[in-house]
């Protein structure tokens, strides 16, 4: 992704995508003092985009450093980037850090917080899974508790485990992983939410201890909107047989019917379909 044409937002200038680089000694690097956000246009809109915005400077304030720009200006950076690029359907990628400068310690009260915005087009993050449902391993790795890490953030450090599982998924011909917590509860994917069908009944983890994403809050909204009964509770791994239909929600991931989760199997039904529908409609509305 480095090597190529276009612009990249810069602390408040669009820089060549070649010259969008970092020192060796930022801070981020090497102790993750990093938030970001993924974020998709449709048609030129990005969906949500202000939430985003908010929501990366929540991030920020939850690893204990504060965005130097407001979402104003964030917002503008984004649509400048899109622009600078040419995009009207696109992945939007905002990233805060702390940066390279006096301190080279744990703590980084001097050095600077910087903010970049890359975007690029990214089609379905799943393939083709959206039709035949995505295949998932299980992780090994547990969503930590809230009292070890701010689980809150959408910050770089949670997503070490995520990564791992991950590449541990592909290696078995997954598309990725769901993830229990700490406490044995199902809880998510290694980028995206997760949503299970029974009886014409929604069920769907209590977002206690991982990301409550965007997409999870709309598609919780569009299924009470439909009438459909939605459960947000803790889900035990026993439960994962009864269930009949289950996707992933995100926004890159978008709403992706899920076929299997290690031994268990779930028909790519009419509701998950539905609600997978319902979802390109509304963002692109
Ligand atoms: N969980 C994790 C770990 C994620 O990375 C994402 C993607 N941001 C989500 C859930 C879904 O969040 P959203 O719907 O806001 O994209």
């Amino acid at each position: 992704y480095d090597d190529r044409d276009g612009k990249i937002w810069l602390d408040g200038t669009l820089v060549p995508w070649r010259d969008a680089k970092v020192h060796i000694l930022t801070h981020a690097m090497h102790y993750a003092s990093s938030v970001f956000e993924g974020e998709r246009a449709y048609g030129g809109k990005i969906f949500k985009s202000v939430a985003h915005s908010e929501r990366l400077k929540r991030s920020a304030e939850l690893i204990d450093f504060q965005v130097p720009w407001t979402v104003e200006q964030i917002e503008e950076a984004k649509y400048a980037t899109m622009k600078a690029n040419g995009l009207s359907d696109a992945y939007v990628r905002a990233i805060a850090w702390r940066g390279a400068g006096e301190d080279m310690g744990v703590a980084s009260a001097r050095n600077p917080v910087r903010l970049a915005v890359a975007a690029w087009e990214w089609g379905a993050y799943y393939g083709d899974a959206k039709m035949k449902g995505a295949k998932l391993d299980i992780s090994k790795w547990k969503r930590p508790s809230p009292e070890t890490i701010p689980c809150h953030a959408k910050a770089a450090g949670l997503y070490m485990i995520c990564t791992m599982s991950k590449h541990a998924a592909e290696a078995k011909g997954c598309s990725d992983a769901m993830m229990f917590d700490y406490r044995g509860y199902v809880a998510e994917a290694t980028g995206a939410n997760i949503f299970f069908v029974k009886d014409g009944e929604v069920h769907t983890p209590l977002p206690d201890c991982f990301l409550n994403g965007l997409t999870r809050q709309t598609v919780v909204q569009m299924l009470k909107e439909k009438g459909i009964t939605v459960h947000e509770r803790h889900i035990m791994p026993e439960e994962l047989e009864g269930f009949e239909q289950c996707w992933l929600t995100g926004t890159a991931a978008e709403v992706t019917p899920v076929g299997q989760i290690g031994d268990y199997t779930f028909e790519v039904g009419a509701l998950a379909r539905d609600i997978s529908d319902s979802y390109e409609k509304l963002v692109r509305a």
